[in-house]
């Protein structure tokens, strides 16, 4: 990571610090989420409508933790790839991903050509 300065590497690291801190209170609030959800369908003996609905609303939440969850590894990685010093490094091409990239995106670990390439040449 010798293209990135150890000043845009520590402000990078506390995007990523602050990024941490926002999905874990995003899990914490669609698991408070499901816990009402359940206490809702405890609440009806007989579950209609409402009930259905319920459980709708705690599978969308639970993706949404799904998400988040992969975007804390993603969060896990980049900190991980920062300790061991090969941060901002292409895991694809091992280029250098520019710094505008790893600005916009703290957790990528492909370079934008990579990232990019198409799976099949167009014709
Ligand atoms: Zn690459």
């Amino acid at each position: 990571m010798k293209h990135l300065s150890s000043s845009a590497v520590q402000s990078l690291h506390r995007q990523l610090v602050e990024m941490r801190a926002r999905l874990l209170e995003e899990i914490r609030i669609a698991h408070a989420d499901i816990e009402s959800v359940h206490e809702s369908l405890e609440g009806e003996s007989r579950g209609g409508s409402d009930a259905s609905e319920l459980s709708r609303l705690e599978a969308l939440r639970r993706s949404e933790i799904a998400i988040d969850e992969s975007k804390l590894n993603a969060i896990d990685e980049a900190e991980r790839r920062m300790n061991e010093g090969n941060y901002g490094v292409c895991m694809a091409c091992g280029k250098a991903i520019a710094p505008d990239r790893l600005l916009a995106l703290p957790t990528a670990v492909r370079c934008t050509d990579c990232e990019q390439a198409p799976m099949s040449q167009r014709g």
